[in-house]
């Protein structure tokens, strides 16, 4: 095949990638995406298994994240709420389970009190970060010298406290132990939900699904694309200089003016650039790296918790499944549930049989919603860290003190290379809502330096119907 001529090459069709595209190709510029699997959405991704439908990864949208419903409205696809009647289970460090109402984990009510002291200290400062510019708060320095662990013990002296509230971030969101990111990345992840408090409330961050799964957003935006989305195409070679770049997939050869690597910070260097890229790339590079977690899925016959008046929203700060909640699909008779099992209890689980691994985690669901959840009709446990394309899951952050020392240089773009991905972004920072802000902020930077206009930093999107002539092309 002929190289391809194009105004931009974006190279990775998650919802970074395409959102890049789709906004570039409604500027009026042409574009050709490379993606190296045999499907789009990267860590969205959806499969049908024995008849239930399986979001394997990124599914839950939450009502701050308006760059994703704003997408989502002008691609004419629906949401519908999580499951959330009924009781949560909490099962405390001595393995108490408790059923219970509200807000508030059923612990002391010593415990309760320093836990909200805890969520008013991480408050008051996310309130204080900008999440575009972490590294510019007047204690930046300060924050990311001290592993979240051990900053909330600076606020608190109760154990329980500081790992229930040390759970919502660490497990739950960078699924890294606590004691190996900083305050500051904390409070990065806090101030990307607007505040620690929606962060903490599931309600809310973890509030809706798409009709049609999230992988479909991806796949509604590449059917816009058409031909110019070219799969099963890894680039792993880049020429580059001032006027251009040269980007080799497998099968597709792009001449471009610009290219977009939307792809996460630690597949970076899976690309070889030529000449290499200057030594503040290749080093912030190399602290960027991914959490690890599981995500389980087990399908029943019928959703049995509703029956037993549970919402099958579980938490458990020291069980090997540390949080649980109703997944069935919209429309579907069966229920299926969901679980997480994040950081060093991964690992452990990597280590058994598939049999062994099975039987743990199923036994760790029944631990909170009875033995009726020992037998599934289908049960399956997402990889991410095997896949070559990602490599870990959720998405990536970067160690003690990186944040505040890289931060800064990991959105500049390098000539002709931009950088775009969930895992750079400000809002919506590891979330789908944050990809597709990155996505539409790196085409309208691209747009100005192709056209030598101004950037308009307040640009959320290229206005769907003046633009529909040239998307539709
Ligand atoms: C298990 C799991 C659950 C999650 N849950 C949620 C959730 O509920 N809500 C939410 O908002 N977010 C969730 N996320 C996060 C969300 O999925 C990601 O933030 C989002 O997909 C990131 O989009 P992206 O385009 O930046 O990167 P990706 O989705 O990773 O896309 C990058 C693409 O680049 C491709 N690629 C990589 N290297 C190359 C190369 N060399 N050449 C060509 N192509 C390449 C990959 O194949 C991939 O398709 C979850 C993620 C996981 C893994």
């Amino acid at each position: 095949m002929a190289p391809l001529d194009r105004d931009v090459v974006i190279i990775g069709a998650g919802p970074s990638g395409l959102s890049a595209a789709y906004e570039l190709r409604k500027a009026g510029k042409t574009v050709a995406v490379l993606e190296a699997r045999d499907r789009v959405g990267g860590r969205t991704w959806t499969d049908t298994m024995d008849g239930a439908t399986i979001e394997i990864g990124g599914q839950w949208i939450s009502p701050d994240q308006t760059a994703l419903y704003s997408l989502i409205e002008e691609l004419g696809i629906e949401t519908f709420e999580r499951y959330k009647q009924g009781k949560s289970v909490y099962i405390a460090e001595d393995g108490t389970r408790t059923a219970y109402d509200g807000e508030d984990f059923p612990v002391g009510e010593a415990t309760i009190a320093e836990m909200n002291k805890l969520i008013a200290e991480l408050d008051r400062i996310t309130a204080e970060i900008d999440p575009d510019v972490p590294w510019e708060h007047p204690r930046a320095a300060e924050l990311d010298m001290i592993s979240f662990h051990h900053w909330l013990r600076t606020i608190s002296s109760d154990e329980s406290a500081c790992n229930n509230i040390g759970l919502f971030i660490a497990g739950g969101m960078l699924t890294k132990p606590a004691h190996t990111f900083s305050a500051l990345q904390a409070l990065l992840m806090s101030a990307s939900a607007g505040s620690f408090s929606n962060l903490v409330d599931e309600d809310f961050i973890l509030d809706r699904r798409m009709v049609g799964t999230m992988q479909g957003v991806s796949i509604a935006v590449a059917a816009r694309l058409g031909d110019d989305v070219y799969l099963n195409n890894p680039v792993l070679k880049l020429d580059w200089s001032q006027e251009g770049v040269t980007a080799y997939g497998a099968d597709v050869t792009v001449n471009a003016k610009k290219v977009v690597i939307a792809v996460p910070p630690n597949l970076y260097s899976r690309i070889s650039y030529n000449p290499p890229l200057p030594r503040r790339q290749h080093i912030t590079h190399q602290h960027q790296s991914m959490g690890l977690v599981i995500k389980v899925h087990a399908v029943y016959s019928t959703p049995f918790w509703r029956e037993e008046g549970l919402s099958a929203t579980c938490f458990g700060p020291n069980q090997l499944v540390q949080e649980v909640y109703d997944n069935t699909y919209h429309g579907e008779s069966t229920g299926t549930l969901v679980g997480f099992i994040s950081d060093l209890k991964a690992d452990a689980m990597f280590e058994l049989s598939e049999a062994a691994r099975k039987e743990a985690i199923l036994q760790g669901l029944a631990e909170y919603l009875g033995e009726r959840a020992l037998t599934p009709e289908v049960f399956y446990l997402s990889d991410f860290g095997s896949e070559e394309w990602t490599r870990g899951a959720y998405a990536t952050s970067y160690d003690l003190g990186g944040l505040y020392r890289f931060g800064p240089a990991q959105n500049e773009n390098v000539g002709p290379i931009y950088f775009s991905s969930s895992d750079l972004a400000g809002e919506g920072y590891q979330h789908v809502d944050g990809a597709v802000r990155m996505g539409r902020r790196t085409a309208a930077r691209i747009i100005a330096a192709v056209d030598g206009t101004e950037y308009d930093s307040s640009y959320n999107g290229v206005d769907p119907l003046n633009a529909l002539a040239t998307v539709t092309a």
